[in-house]
Order: structure tokens, then C-alpha cells, then sequence
């Protein structure tokens, strides 16, 4: 301590010149002066630090800095080159004076105060990222419709217990589940219900963001596993989860939104509103691919006359049986769409056409043999089908016209099967 005293005046230099650099960047900043406020506490904090002449003194002194540096959102990154400028301008000038014999005492006291404030921020920074959690945790409790955001609670919960793991003084093998496909949040997204929104860009944002947290997370297992135990590297670990798990929040707020207006309220099928979109993005991949699929088309058999006989009501109830038929005939990862009153347009992935004709008969077949009971009479329907299969090559641009093409040609087979009698699948 004793020899540090002795450069005290030069430490005091080395901060003043490090904050006029600072203060010239952030008086171009409007708006700053909260801010320059907040950085010349800082200063006089770190200063006091630095020149702190006791034990006891330099445990109180970075205790009230990592305080306010945390409260105050300041960077651990800040700190840090605000230590190592100071520590190399100072040791730069020793050089400079040829003062040799005291460089590794001086290395050694920078060394000691950079291990205990990043050991102390790592604390208080988790501890504060726990709170904000749990804050987040409330805010979602209390919302009217959560949809969604209930698979973020358990992403939400999952950082929770990453936290507490690194808070742990011994670190075993008790810690969260690390493949992103294996987590509660990754089964919900790999799950058959998410099916339509793979094609969202929104969605597959989330899918690059979980990933890339998992990576992270397994990062962090790692470090506090090995014996040489580094805070600065786990904070600035556990600062880019919790930017990811936020931008998580962000994008699953908009598949909230998406949710909304994608479903038709009648069948709970895709409406038409998503079927350009995700048009766009099969499209892309069978381009890519070279891999074909199917598009079907069905419509009621004179849906016309069901309404005119037994009401608009019963109707209803009709299309609503016709939309079960589909979802419990169809695989999860094909997309249904309720198209128009009573047309229906499937998008089956990865099926080309005679596939996609077998299941088509079997739709027919089905809705045919199904007994729709009104008033305890049975009512029966029919459907026709028309079927294609698209495939697209790799040097046409795909547009929105390449879309209503395809569109076309299988109304076109639709019509054909109507004028081949109905029932029936082309
Ligand atoms: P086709 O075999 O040629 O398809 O004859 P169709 O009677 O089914 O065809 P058309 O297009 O003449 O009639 C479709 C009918 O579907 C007319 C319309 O009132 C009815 N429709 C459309 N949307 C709804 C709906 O949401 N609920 C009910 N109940 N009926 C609907
Ligand atoms: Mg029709
Ligand atoms: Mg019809």
C-alpha cells in the first residue's frame, strides 16, 4: 500500500485526463447531462478507490462503486478500461521515467482491485437480472390474454435457474436443460401446434435467438465448471442472454399479434391473410431444395343448398365438421387454410401428387361417409378436391404473381372436378 501511496498524484492525473476524454464525447450527446451527472459521481467514486490507503477502506470504496455502477445500468466493460487506462497511462509514464522498481507492485495493485470488482459486479448483476425477471414474471401473470407468452414465463423461468446455478458456490451437475431443443421453450416451439408459424420470419427469429442463447448458457455451464473461475467473462456471458431472452420477449409479442389475425373464428383454421406469407417462404425452400409439394383445394358440394334447407346456422356447424375432418385427416405439418366461405386450401409439404391425390380421395371418402346430426336427423355433405403439385425452378424469382398462378391452376382442377360430378377428387 505503502508504495502505491507514493504515485497517488500521478492516479489522480491519469483519471482526470481518462474523464475530460469522456466528457468531450458525451457533451456531443444531447440529453447528456443526466448522464455526465451520473459519470462524474463515478469518477469521484472510482477516484476514491484508488486512493484508498487501508484494507478495510478498499473493500467499502469498491462496494460503493460496483453499487452505483450497477444502479446507474453502467457497463462492466466501462469500468474495466476505466481501470486499465488508468493502470497503463500510469505505468506508461513510470517507463517513461525509467521507474522500474515498482512496476510489478503497481501491476499487482491494478490486478487486485479489477479481481475484486468483477467478482462483486458479477454478484450484484445477477442479482439485479434476477429481479428483472421476476419483474417480467409479474407483468405477464397479470395479463388478460397471455397466449403466447406463457412458453416465454417458462423461457423466462429457465434464465432464473441459470442465475441461480452461477450464484452457487459449488457448481454440480444440476443445472438447465442445455439443448434448445430439449427445454420447455424448445419443446413448445419444435411442437406440432407452432406448425404454421415455422413460416413466420418472427418465428425463425426466435429459433436463431434460442439457439444462440443455448451456446451461451453452455458457455457459462462451462466457465463456472472450470477452476479457473472468471466473473468478467460470465458477465459479459450473461449480459448477451439476457439481450437475446429479450429480443425473445419482443418477437414472441408479435407472434401474439400474428395469432390474432391468422385464425378464422368460425373453423380456428389459417385464414387467407398468412397464406401469401407462408406461400412465399415454401417457395423459397423448394427453390432452394428442389423439392416439390402439393397444394389442395376443396370446396362444399352445393354448400348452397345446405344453407337454404336447414339455415345459416347449421351451416356454420357444417363447415366447423369439415374443418375437423381436415385436421384429423391431414398431418401436423401441413397448413390449412380457410380460403374463402366454404373453400379450403391445404399446402402439404414435402408430398407430391399422387400423394397428395391419396389423401385427397381420403378426405372425400371421409367427408362422405360423415353424419352431421341436426335436430336428430343425419345431414350429409360432400366435397370436390382439386389437386396440384408445385415445384419451381431455382432460376425463376419468386413473386407475388408466382403465388396466384399456382393459385389458379388448382381452382382450375377444383372446377374440374365439379364439372366431373362432385365428390371427387382431380
Ligand atoms: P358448388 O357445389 O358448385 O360449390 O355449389 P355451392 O352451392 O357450394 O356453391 P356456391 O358458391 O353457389 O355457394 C356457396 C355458399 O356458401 C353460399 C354462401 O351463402 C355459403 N357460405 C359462405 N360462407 C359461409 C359461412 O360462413 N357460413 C355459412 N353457413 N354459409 C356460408
Ligand atoms: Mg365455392
Ligand atoms: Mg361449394
Amino acid at each position: 500500500m505503502k508504495v502505491i501511496e507514493r504515485y497517488f498524484s500521478n492516479i489522480k492525473n491519469c483519471i482526470h485526463d481518462f474523464s475530460i476524454n469522456l466528457e468531450s464525447i458525451h457533451s456531443s450527446v444531447s440529453d447528456s447531462r443526466l448522464y455526465s451527472q451520473a459519470l462524474s459521481e463515478h469518477k469521484q467514486l472510482f477516484l476514491n478507490l484508488l486512493l484508498s490507503t487501508s484494507q478495510e477502506e478498499i473493500e467499502t470504496n469498491t462496494l460503493q462503486l460496483v453499487h452505483f455502477t450497477i444502479e446507474h445500468d453502467i457497463s462492466y466493460l466501462f469500468l474495466y478500461s476505466e481501470l486499465i487506462t488508468v493502470a497503463r497511462k500510469l505505468l506508461g509514464s513510470l517507463v517513461e521515467q525509467q521507474d522500474f522498481e515498482n512496476i510489478a507492485d503497481i501491476n499487482r495493485y491494478f490486478t487486485g482491485h479489477e479481481d475484486r470488482i468483477s467478482v462483486l459486479y458479477l454478484q450484484k448483476f445477477l442479482k439485479q437480472l434476477t429481479l428483472k425477471n421476476e419483474l417480467r414474471l409479474s407483468h405477464i401473470s397479470i395479463m388478460p390474454d397471455k397466449k403466447f407468452m406463457i412458453h416465454y414465463e417458462s423461457h423466462i423461468r429457465w434464465i432464473l435457474n441459470l442465475i441461480s446455478y452461477i450464484q452457487q458456490n459449488e457448481f454440480n451437475d444440476f443445472y438447465p436443460e442445455l439443448d434448445p431443443n430439449l427445454c420447455e421453450f424448445g419443446l413448445w416451439m419444435r411442437g406440432a401446434s407452432t406448425s404454421y408459424l415455422l413460416s413466420t420470419s418472427h418465428f425463425q427469429v426466435i429459433e436463431k435467438l434460442h439457439i444462440n442463447l443455448h451456446d451461451l448458457a453452455a458457455n457459462v455451464i462451462s466457465y463456472c465448471q472450470n477452476k479457473i473461475f472468471r466473473p468478467a467473462t460470465l458477465i459479459h456471458l450473461m449480459q448477451r442472454i439476457d439481450y437475446y431472452s429479450l429480443e425473445i420477449g419482443n418477437e414472441i409479442a408479435f407472434l401474439n399479434e400474428i395469432e390474432e389475425s391468422s385464425k378464422d373464428p368460425l373453423t380456428h383454421l389459417l385464414t387467407r391473410r398468412l397464406f401469401d406469407k407462408i406461400m412465399m417462404n415454401k417457395l423459397d425452400i423448394s427453390k432452394a431444395t428442389g423439392r416439390e409439394f402439393s397444394l389442395m383445394m376443396c370446396d362444399l358440394d352445393h354448400f348452397k343448398n345446405v344453407n337454404d334447407t336447414y339455415g345459416h346456422a347449421v351451416g356454420d356447424i357444417v363447415l366447423k365438421n369439415f374443418a375437423t375432418i381436415l385436421e384429423q385427416t391431414l398431418r401436423k405439418s401441413d397448413y390449412i387454410f380457410r380460403f374463402g366461405g366454404e373453400e379450403f386450401m391445404i399446402l402439404l409439404p414435402t408430398t407430391d401428387k399422387e400423394e397428395a391425390l391419396l389423401i385427397g380421395q381420403k378426405i372425400c371418402d371421409i367427408t362422405a361417409a360423415e353424419e352431421v346430426m341436426v335436430e336428430g336427423r343425419a345431414l350429409r355433405y360432400t366435397v370436390s378436391i382439386g389437386v396440384i403439385s408445385v415445384l419451381i425452378d431455382n432460376t425463376v424469382p419468386i413473386l407475388q404473381n408466382t403465388i396466384d398462378r399456382f393459385v389458379i391452376q388448382v381452382d382450375e382442377k377444383l372446377y374440374l372436378a365439379k364439372e366431373r360430378g362432385r365428390n371427387r377428387v382431380e
